[in-house]
């Protein structure tokens, strides 16, 4: 492989670059100062971009919110970026925003091409400037993503996840749109932006053309490397000469793209050298395609699985390059930047879930980091419905303006009951605001469900909310009292004003609906996850709703298997973090090159096959698909996790009874037919605990239609699943502990 090219187009920011720590900050040794000081020294080692500097080697990478796409959201976005600024991070990349109509990603979505848009991105820019921070601005064009009819791509082939056939762009398009990027990028100078981002990776535009995924071209913009790279150099080129040198540019470029026919890494070497020679100043990492049949950020991807790609790109060019990609830790990010594998950090969605990532990490403080999951449930999942984004664990994301955490000025005596994840959100956010909160739990440990969820294969990011919780609520102040059961009296004779019932849930019991269902064999998810229950070698799942997806995977994958030997008492103990899946074994499993220098087309490899752990039956009693009703980002990756694992997936079943046999069925087709099985698993939903809640019979409401009502003195008030079981989600149970803690 060639070693890196020389520059030709060099740039006093480049060349300042190439002599600074940014050329080689695996050398920049942290000042004595910094290594006595920082727990992380390598994070917070300043990058001198030669025009400019950045602070440290954390950035925000590009995140659509939603509110990038309305003139009139602008405030709620500066608000958004301020507060991140505000966190210490040192540079910040916008959603993106196209460059022309053709490029939206949704119809009318935020564009950059008129003088009037300048006005309503310096709201945001001058928000940033205010914290000592840098921002900038991401152009993205995507092609054959859009979602409207004016799509084009560089060759008219329809992406499987867009319902529109793009248009073949000519030469005469090619070259306006060209042009297009040069005009965004000058206006965003404009606008105050300190550099802007080309989005050329995650099967955008650009990477359409660079690849032979989608350019089938024969002119001079296809072929071989050379031809389908030419739109992305020439746009680089336009840009830098449009906005001179003292503007950062970013390049994201695909490291890898986990798409049949993409480009193998000798590839993207000599993309990465042009784009370089080019006027590129800062490379991003991009890895797969958006209609990569390869999960590449949801929780169960481990973390940093990508960087070894990024560490082998790091060897052919000189400019700096940012590691991305299921990196949500200071300490990860640290390793990554003191081995030398990446110059720079970007992490997006770490940022939704705590603004203060930066500076929790510079006071050592990484134990009250709010740790993003990786879940998508309240930000891409949000995206791909076209609704604003937010965050599971932080329902304030994108809510700055609405969502107010303000210092009470009458400290108020506050009781929560229920330690699961509405509760400590309740109870955390009511102290910080000043109240004089105790939070009663009936079991020894606190997280509720979400202690379930971290044992499953590849959701081990869940103990990362629980151990945030409870050091938070430490650092708060609340009074915990484990082992507590409350009662009506305590509560009515705690003298509080604010009581708030979190009870949350039970699995929904079979027993008295199904015959045998009381049979020893049966058992309930909770008693399974929490390791209190043997089972056998055959299995039934009772319910394919997403616990019975996550119990069919825990029963299975060889990882779920060896934690329920470890049994209830290592699982109960708050600091055991279950283990996550190896980088190497998690490639194994999805057919990704575990060579980072890959040859082969895409970086893909052949999937090793699984031997499962247990014969798992799931079984639903509707018709259709199993797991339709799961998220739309991460749903798909649960169903091929479990088709991987052999489990038989049956779907139009009526339960008839369970004996010691197993259970007996009415399939679809009308037969009655035993399932052999040694354990039978309920799955079948949950149901509300709701007791304390106090019911007002004489005002004729209840705890189901009026979350607070107010009983002598004291204001009772319900929330998560003790106010509703049905769709029991975290996202609203946080937000619900959230918005009433924000008003009492
Ligand atoms: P769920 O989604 O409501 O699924 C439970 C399933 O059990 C139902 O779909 C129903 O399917 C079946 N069922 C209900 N009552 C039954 C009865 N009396 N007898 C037999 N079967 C019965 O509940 P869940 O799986 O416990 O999940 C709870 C919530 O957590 C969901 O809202 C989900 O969003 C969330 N969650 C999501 C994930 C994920 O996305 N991976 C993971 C965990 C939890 P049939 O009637 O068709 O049999
Ligand atoms: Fe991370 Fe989930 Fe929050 Fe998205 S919703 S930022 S994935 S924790």
């Amino acid at each position: 492989m060639a070693a890196a090219a020389t520059p030709a187009h060099s740039t006093d920011a480049k060349s300042n670059a190439s002599n600074s720590t940014a050329s080689k900050p695996t050398d920049a040794k942290p000042s004595k100062i910094a290594a006595k000081t920082l727990p992380y020294p390598h994070i917070f080692e300043p990058l001198n971009l030669g025009h400019t500097t950045l602070k440290n080697r954390i950035v925000m990478g590009s995140m659509h919110t939603g509110l990038e796409d309305r003139f009139y959201n602008y405030g709620k976005l500066a608000a958004y970026f301020a507060e991140r600024a505000k966190g210490g991070v040192a540079m910040m990349i916008t959603g993106g925003i196209s460059p022309n109509r053709q490029g939206w990603l949704v119809p009318a979505g935020g564009t950059m091409n008129h003088q009037l848009d300048v006005l309503n991105h310096q709201r945001v820019t001058k928000a940033v400037h205010r914290h000592d921070s840098k921002i900038v601005m991401q152009i993205l064009h995507s092609g054959r993503y859009g979602y409207h009819p004016f799509v084009v791509s560089a060759s008219p082939i329809q992406s499987p996840i867009s319902p529109f056939k793009p248009r073949q762009m000519s030469v005469n398009n090619i070259q306006s749109t060209i042009a297009d990027y040069a005009r965004a990028a000058t206006l965003a100078k404009q606008a105050g932006y300190d550099g802007v981002e080309i989005m050329g990776s995650e099967g955008y535009l650009l990477n359409q053309f660079l690849s032979r995924h989608v350019n089938k071209r024969s002119d001079e913009y296809g072929g071989d490397i050379h031809g389908r790279m030419k739109f992305a150099v020439e746009i680089v080129e336009a840009v830098r000469q449009a906005v001179g040198d003292d503007f950062i540019i970013i390049f994201r470029l695909s490291m890898i793209d986990l798409v049949p026919d993409g480009n193998v890494f000798d590839e993207v070497v000599t993309v990465a050298q042009a784009l370089q020679a080019a006027g590129v100043s800062l490379f991003n990492t991009g890895i797969g395609w958006h209609e990569a049949r390869v999960p590449t950020i949801v929780t169960s991807v481990p973390r940093a699985t990508f960087v070894d790609y990024t560490a082998e790109l790091k060897k052919h060019v000189t400019i700096p390059i940012m590691a991305a990609n299921r990196i949500n830790m200071p300490d990860t990010a640290e390793t990554i930047l003191a081995s030398g594998q990446a110059d720079l950090i970007q992490m997006a969605r770490p940022f939704l879930a705590d603004p203060d990532w930066v500076n929790k990490a510079k006071k050592g403080q990484s134990d009250l980091i709010n740790t993003c999951i990786a879940c998508n449930q309240a930000c891409l999942d949000h995206t791909f419905d076209n609704r604003r984004s937010t965050c599971l664990v932080n329902p304030r994301a994108c809510y700055e303006t609405e969502l107010i955490y303000k210092p009470t000025k009458k400290p108020k005596k506050v009781a929560v009951v229920g330690g699961g994840v509405a509760g400590m959100s309740a109870a955390t956010i009511a102290a910080k605001r000043g109240h004089k909160v105790t939070l009663f739990e009936a079991k020894d440990i606190l997280g509720g469900q979400f202690n379930y969820a971290k044992v499953i294969p590849g959701k081990e990011e869940f103990f990362e909310t629980i151990r945030y919780y409870i050091n938070e609520l430490k650092h708060q102040g609340v009074v915990v009292k484990l082992n507590t059961q409350v009662t009506s009296e305590m509560l009515e004779q705690g003298g509080y004003d604010h009581i708030v019932i979190a009870t949350g849930v039970v699995p929904r019991s079979l027993v008295g609906k199904l015959e045998g269902a009381d049979n020893p064999k049966v058992i309930s998810y909770a008693d399974l996850l929490s390791g209190n229950a043997a089972v056998g070698n055959t299995v039934a799942v009772i319910g394919a709703g997403g616990i019975g997806f996550d119990v069919s995977e825990y029963l299975t994958a060889a990882h779920g298997a060896t934690l329920h030997e470890l049994g209830a008492q290592t699982l109960k103990d708050p600091s055991y973090r279950p283990k996550a899946q190896s980088i190497k074994d998690w490639k194994k499993e999805w057919g990704v090159s575990t060579d980072a220098a890959y040859q082969t087309e895409g970086g893909l490899a052949k999937p090793e096959g699984i031997t499962p752990v247990r014969q798992v039956f799931l079984l639903q009693r509707s018709t259709g698909r199993l797991g339709a009703g799961l998220n739309k980002t991460t749903g798909w990756v649960h169903r091929a996790h479990i088709k991987a694992h052999g489990v038989k997936q049956v779907a139009g079943v009526q339960y008839e009874k369970i004996t010691n046999e197993g259970i007996w069925l009415t399939t679809a087709q009308g037969h009655s037919q035993l399932l052999r099985v040694d354990t039978i698993v309920v799955c079948a939903g949950q149901e509300s605990v709701s007791a304390l809640m106090p019911v007002l019979t004489d005002a004729k409401l209840n705890h189901s239609n009026k979350p607070s009502i107010q009983k002598g003195k004291t204001h009772y008030h319900i929330i998560g699943g003790a106010k509703l079981a049905a769709e029991l989600d975290a996202k609203r149970a946080i937000r619900d502990g959230a918005e009433l803690a924000a008003r009492i």
